[in-house]
């Protein structure tokens, strides 16, 4: 196998600084094997697709592990497992085109949860119309309407860069992913959940939503909700170990973003800091459903090796049947990283996880509980970790309502204002190749736009609130003076009287005021 193969097998994450003794480099490599949903499965647990923006295992691939680990607590006695282990039982299975007619880019229709009220995101899906001809014209939103200001992060297909609506003067996230690549790759058609969960997202204030979903004849684009707190991995950067009250916050909003997914059947299997994004104010909200597996409700199982080493959970490892308690365990992780800025252990030791007993208090217990190996014993059900004394503090109905402040200041995010040309963005395919009408065509029907998102024009960064708020005051006090005028028919003279002798005593006062 070339490395140019195995470099395509695995993605490499960019470098991360830890607390200060900790200058360490994540292994956050995202993989994805062999998808063997068992018997259980009914016709819409097929194996499921994977989307865009992520790397699986092909057949005869084995994981690849060139990169530096992150420090870890001394751990004796490691367990070998696919993360640090070349295992050539682990591999890729090659789906075939399912029909060269298009996807089913299925529209999900809006629906209520208990479990998560929806967001300022929060509204009902509308398909627009696409032209007939949409192999040459596309979609109805273009990419011109976009300027590019400045780089969020980077996926395997493309890039997450931070542009401003020409519309709305709004700004948004948007994910690019390579038409050519997704095809190459056979990957076209795995796009299509992380499509459909963005949308399901779109239900619950502690997932990235998707604004809309559209694209041109080199790439397709998500717009999503831009979050300007970056993700919890950058918080762990900067901060180290964050404090109890911090962690408890984040713990507990994370309950009810991932509780929410798995009340859809989706389990997101690539929990992780740098997959949990930050708003301004420094509520969370879960990202990158590329590696997430759809229809996984109660009783359903899996056995496909997906998500980044140093996250999965011991029974994918072992290549077990597993279910949404996977989720669970990464869970246990991230609050291990937070609580101590480091991540527990390199590969999962196969007796006692010593550095648990470094812990103390109710969160030691309730990561204890989270990192049970067997996935029978282990804390999973969300009612029952809301119920654990760590969360005693928690309102879980403020929470939920998104009223309980976080316990933390986010730092003040500066745009730039350049304006990065499209063509440095985005470059062209077409004097390659151009895309085939008929390879074309598999992209129709993937043009999605919310309609909350095209009505509105909410502020979405802290220097927006604050302008909106300035000219909320500034309509309030007009409001009020010409109310005041009505009432008093005299105060127009008596206003002119004042400014006249304000003149006549100091002109200069007046031009500044
Ligand atoms: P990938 O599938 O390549 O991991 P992600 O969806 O996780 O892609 O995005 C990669 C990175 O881009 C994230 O870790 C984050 O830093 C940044 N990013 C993604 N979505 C947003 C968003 N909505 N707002 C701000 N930054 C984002
Ligand atoms: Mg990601």
């Amino acid at each position: 196998m070339s490395s140019t193969e195995k470099n395509k097998i695995l993605k490499t994450k960019k470098k991360r600084k830890r607390s200060n003794e900790d200058d360490l480099q994540r292994s956050a490599k995202k993989v994805k094997g062999k998808n063997n949903n068992d018997e259980q499965s009914s016709p819409a647990n097929q194996p499921l697709p994977k989307a865009g923006g992520k790397k699986r295992l092909r057949d005869n691939e084995e994981p690849q592990d060139e990169i530096k680990r992150r420090k870890v607590e001394n751990e004796g006695n490691i367990e070998k497992t696919p993360a640090t282990q070349p295992d050539a039982g682990i591999h890729g299975k090659k789906r075939c085109r399912s029909s060269d007619e298009g996807i089913a880019w299925k529209q999900v229709k809006k629906m209520k949860s208990p479990a998560c009220q929806p967001g300022p995101s929060h509204c009902p899906t509308e398909q627009p119309k696409e032209p007939a001809e949409e192999c040459s014209s596309y979609s109805p939103i273009s990419i011109e309407r976009f300027f590019f200001h400045q780089h969020l992060g980077s996926g395997s297909y493309g890039k997450v860069m931070l542009a401003m609506d020409s519309v709305t003067s709004q700004y948004i996230a948007i994910k690019t992913l390579k038409k050519r690549k997704l095809l190459e790759e056979d990957e076209r058609e795995f796009i299509m959940v992380e499509h459909q969960i963005l949308q399901i997202a779109n239900e619950c204030k502690f997932l990235t939503g998707l604004y809309a979903a559209f694209h041109n004849k080199d790439y397709v684009f998500y717009a999503m909700e831009y979050l300007p707190g970056g993700s919890l991995g950058e918080l762990l950067s900067a901060r180290g170990p964050l404090n109890i009250e911090t962690v408890r916050f984040i713990a507990a909003e994370l309950i009810c973003g991932i509780s929410f997914l798995h009340s859809k059947g989706i389990v997101h299997r690539d929990l992780k800091p740098e997959n949990i994004l930050l708003d301004s104010v420094g509520h969370i909200k879960i990202a990158d459903f590329g590696l997430a597996l759809e229809n996984m409700f109660e009783g359903q199982t899996a056995t496909e090796y997906a998500g980044t080493p140093g996250y999965i959970a011991p029974e994918m490892t072992g290549k077990k049947k597993y279910n949404a308690s996977v989720d669970w365990w990464s869970y246990g992780i991230i609050l291990y990283e937070m609580v101590t800025g480091k991540m527990p252990f390199q590969s999962i030791p196969k007796g006692e996880i010593k550095c648990l007993r470094t812990l103390k208090g109710d969160i030691k217990d309730l990561i204890t509980k989270l990192l049970r190996k067997d996935p029978a014993g282990r804390l999973t059900d969300a009612s029952s970790m809301k119920a654990h004394p760590f969360f005693n503090p928690i309102v879980w109905e403020d929470l939920e309502a998104g009223r309980m402040e976080p316990p933390f200041s986010m730092p003040r995010v500066m745009i730039t204002e350049e304006v990065l040309p499209h063509e440095q963005v985005l470059c062209s395919e077409e004097e390659k190749s151009p895309i085939a009408k008929k390879d074309q065509s598999l992209f129709k029907g993937f043009t999605y736009v919310s309609p909350c998102w095209r009505a509105s024009s909410a502020p979405t960064t802290e220097q927006q609130i604050e302008k909106k708020k300035e000219e909320r005051e500034k309509e309030k006090e007009k409001e009020k003076e010409k109310e005041e005028k009505e009432q008093d028919p005299y105060e127009n003279l008596a206003v002119q009287d004042k400014a006249e002798q304000v003149e006549t005593l100091d002109p200069m006062r007046l031009e500044g005021a």
